[in-house]
């Protein structure tokens, strides 16, 4: 361990920040100004190991080299053109996620739940008449536009912004008894995470996700799968359903779709993807010509590094250092990793081991109070595993059951 980082900040901004930014995000007193890979620098020039990098987004690390030359290149050419054009490169994306994934076709975006709300948007158009009802799981996350917040099945989400929209039904995950009891005439569709994120890196229980291909294949529903944080090679595989072999209907990608810049997309299989008639749905910077270069640009470095492979050694990798840990600490009950998707179950709220790993030039995440969230770059160093591992271990010892 090289050094200790003090959690400062340049007093001006923060007077910024409270005079004219609006506070709905709970911040660090800490000011990112540069990152390379699994490294950022705050505007005091402390250094962090980022095993957090971009809250998912980051997944080939901070300033993938590949991106940045393809985006720079981009950006001199043409910055934006609208969807009244074709665009070569948004083709060529297109393309690429679909041969990677389950074939289809796919609509692109600007965020995940930009991406949840074209899904379900096309749910209810594909079955319809009649048919409008979504069915979600509890722990789920789906994003905070009006459709994507009622999707995401966490009361605190909801607190004093009702009406929500209607047509919501929601199930404990794993509980495919529940979902059949829920599923009546106006249902349209599953939507599910296959590996539940914000809620704590949640894996499907055996049999789970083939469960609700099954229901909605005896009903006719769609299955939506949700994979803006699971997808795009995160856990070792192209999308977290791969390791279950159960496809859905529509996928929706955001998060590390484009190696760190803004967008997102739903794929959706060709007969399902038709209902999305003409003028029906739209984002006017969906698929632009910035993000659909990075997009490009994010799958090729993945395949000419081989990170998939990476992904899932370095998995591994984290599940050594980090099993252990649950047999000698009572405060950590459980492990779960899915290539570099990882969970750290506690008894103890997990926010000042947050901070105390941060002190120690560490980033991390907790999620649901008790629950370290790793989602560390496909590019971490053997090193810097170590040497993060080390940190949080040191911080998990010092914390009290
Ligand atoms: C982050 C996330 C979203 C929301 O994505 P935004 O880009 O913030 O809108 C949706 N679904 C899942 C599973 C996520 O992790």
């Amino acid at each position: 361990m090289t050094m200790t980082a003090k959690s400062t900040i340049c007093a001006e901004t923060l007077q910024r920040f409270e005079k004219y930014v609006i506070p709905n995000y709970g911040r660090y007193p800490v000011a990112l100004v540069r990152g390379a890979g699994s490294e950022v620098w705050d505007d005091q020039g402390n250094r962090y190991l980022d095993f957090f990098p971009g809250w998912g987004c980051n997944l080939l690390g901070h300033c993938p080299a590949p991106v940045v030359d393809a985006v720079q290149q981009q950006l001199g050419q043409l910055i934006h053109a609208p969807n009244t054009w074709y665009l070569e490169a948004q083709g060529r994306w297109a393309q690429l996620l679909s041969e990677r994934s389950f074939g289809g076709q796919a609509f692109f975006c600007n965020s995940g739940a930009e991406a949840n709300e074209a899904a379900i948007k096309l749910a209810r158009l594909h079955t319809s008449p009649g048919r409008y009802k979504t069915i979600t799981f509890t722990g789920g996350f789906h994003g905070r536009t009006f459709a994507a917040v009622t999707a995401t099945a966490q009361p605190k989400y909801h607190e004093d912004i009702g009406p929500l929209l209607p047509g919501f039904n929601y199930v404990p995950f794993g509980d495919l008894g529940e979902v059949e009891s829920k599923i009546d005439d106006e249902t349209a569709a599953i939507l599910v995470e296959p590996i539940q994120g914000e809620g704590g890196i949640c894996l499907p229980p055996d049999g789970f996700l083939q469960g609700l291909r099954d229901l909605a294949d005896a009903h006719g529903l769609l299955l939506i799968f949700d994979e803006v944080q699971s997808g795009c090679g995160r856990t070792g595989k192209w999308f977290a359903h791969q390791h279950f072999g159960v496809e859905p209907d529509i996928m929706t990608l955001a998060k590390s779709l484009c190696g760190g810049v803004a967008g997102g997309a739903m794929v959706a299989r060709r007969e399902v993807a038709s209902s999305l008639r003409p003028g029906m749905h739209a984002a006017t910077f969906g698929g632009n010509p910035l993000a659909a270069r990075a997009g490009i640009a994010t799958i090729e470095m993945i395949e000419s590094l081989e990170l998939l492979d990476r992904a899932t050694e370095l998995g591994e990798s984290f599940r050594k250092q980090l099993a252990p840990v649950v047999e000698e600490l009572a405060v950590a009950v459980e492990l779960r990793v899915c290539g570099l998707m990882i969970g750290l179950e506690l008894t103890v709220e997990a926010a000042p081991l947050v901070q105390d790993c941060i002190d120690h030039g560490l980033l991390i995440n907790c999620t649901q109070g008790n629950i370290i969230r790793l989602l560390p770059a496909m590019t971490l160093t053997d090193q810097q595993l170590e040497e993060g591992c080390e940190i949080l271990k040191a911080a998990l010892r010092e914390s009290k059951d």
